[in-house]
């Protein structure tokens, strides 16, 4: 039955914020309809104007606020908010902080489950954290420009500064973006799929400084590339590596499947917790450091390892946490799907004379079932998977192995309470608060550690 919407587009309104979305929207409830308003916070008086309505939602604009939250930053930058690369800038980092905390309680609480979630560990310096940049490259008005899409567009906005990256990205990123118009290098048009340079990468290791460039082009070799190239190490000094990505579909995936090496090496390397990391251009690397150190830490603490245990890692990327792991458990086993990263964590494990550590590359919940099948019996098993959780045969194949302890690593709560729920239908039980660690501050991502224990 479709109920009749209580406003109109285009209509203004007076409303009060009641909430915050796990996008960092106010919501504003008119006779129960909600309404999502950008660059609203709790408790916030205002008039709106109703922007679009669906059947039991709508969007709206802030017009003119009445009062203010008292815990509003002002004068911010709003290409950050535009460009989603900022979305909670307007909040003070303690009540973003907060509000990660509340995120996570609340959707146990909507789940039916009882929790207790410790507040979020933040950071002293909530800005300049990521060690990694991904901008698109496109002409404006005849000249190649680097930013950040509008929102739900690819409209580029040009930027220099991101505010939540390494500046020394920033000022590399510029430093390319110079280069490549020097050689009227042409950038992708996605309208009518010609042009060259689609996208920029650049990693730089937080301990290391060791930077990696990797041009991510639609054409097999860039035009000049072997100037280029050159021109790039030499504005460059931390530079020691720059990657070719060839990807010549017409596709919003950043990269394709073929890599080429440079200049230098095809891997960077960083340290995490004082271990060594090759990490190469496809593999998944944590983006804040400084916080995955806090979370690392916080996993092998509440693993509660004595040097007598068999662990699984699955979702193990490089390795970093099988390998931190290591060094206190008998045997470790790591799974990931992306045969780069398997590689990486091989290299690593050798890198720093760890060899109690086995790689798989396979999807998790394959190999999950494999080694159940096999009769392996880990003391501990980690998950740290992506956004959508983990599959319900994977759970199934980790009750099976009946590990004493499961140290689930979140970056999506809502994933995290279905996942939660399945294993204690199975015999298993939280054990002590959940902790937010916060690795992607002015943005709304949540990041936490569960740990979950055999009844
Ligand atoms: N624990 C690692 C990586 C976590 S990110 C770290 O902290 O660095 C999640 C990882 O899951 C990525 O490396 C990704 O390649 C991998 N992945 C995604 N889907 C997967 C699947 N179905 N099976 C195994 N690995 C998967």
């Amino acid at each position: 039955m479709k109920t009749k919407a209580p406003v109109a587009k285009n209509e203004r309104l007076d409303v009060t914020i009641a909430d915050l979305t796990y996008q960092g929207m106010g919501v504003a409830k008119v006779d129960d309809f909600p309404l999502f308003i950008e660059n609203a916070l709790p408790g916030e008086e205002l008039t709106i104007q109703v922007t679009k309505v669906q059947s039991h939602y709508g969007f709206a604009r802030a017009i003119t606020w009445k009062t203010e939250s008292p815990d509003r930053v002002k004068d911010v930058d709003k290409t950050y908010r535009q460009t989603g690369i900022a979305p909670l800038q307007h909040l003070a980092y303690p009540a973003q902080l907060k509000f990660k905390q509340h995120q996570i309680a609340e959707l146990f609480s909507k789940d039916h489950q009882d929790v207790e979630v410790a507040p979020t560990l933040g950071m002293d310096n909530p800005t300049q954290y990521r060690n990694k940049a991904q901008v698109p490259v496109r002409m404006i008005k005849g000249q190649l420009e680097t930013g950040f899409y509008r929102q739900h567009s690819h409209e580029l906005i040009p930027l220099t500064d991101f505010y939540i990256q390494d500046p020394a990205i920033d000022a590399a990123i510029v430093k390319v973006r110079d280069i490549l118009r020097q050689f009227e290098i042409p950038a992708y048009n996605e309208i009518n799929d010609k042009g060259v340079i689609r996208n920029i990468m650049v990693r730089r290791g937080y301990y290391s400084h060791e930077m990696m460039i990797v041009l991510i082009s639609r054409t097999q070799k860039m035009p000049s590339q072997a100037q280029l190239v050159d021109q790039i190490h030499q504005a460059l000094p931390e530079v020691t590596s720059i990657v070719l990505n060839v990807n010549a579909k017409k596709t919003n995936v950043i990269m394709g499947n073929v890599t080429r090496t440079l200049y230098g090496k095809p891997t960077i390397e960083d340290s995490l917790l004082g271990l060594t990391f090759a990490i190469s251009a496809r593999s998944f690397y944590q983006v804040n450091p400084q916080q995955t150190e806090k979370l690392y830490q916080m996993a092998i603490d509440k693993a509660g390892l004595t040097g007598k245990e068999t662990v699984i890692d699955a979702y193990c990327g490089i390795g970093t946490i099988s390998l931190a792991l290591a060094k206190h458990a008998k045997q470790v086993y790591g799974v990931d799907i992306v045969p780069e990263a398997i590689e990486d964590a091989k290299v690593n494990a050798q890198k720093n004379h760890l060899s109690n550590v086995t790689f798989e590359v396979d999807k998790a919940e394959t190999q999950m079932a494999k080694w159940q099948e096999a009769g392996l019996k880990p003391d501990v098993v980690v998950v740290d998977p992506p956004r959508k959780g983990l599959a319900e045969s994977l759970i199934d194949a980790t009750a099976k192995m009946a590990p004493k302890k499961v140290v689930y690593v979140s970056c999506n709560p809502a994933t995290l309470v279905r996942d939660v729920a399945r294993f204690q239908e199975l015999g298993y039980a939280i054990d002590g608060p959940i902790q937010p660690v916060d690795q992607f501050p002015q943005t709304p991502h949540v990041e936490s550690v569960t740990v979950l224990v055999k009844k």
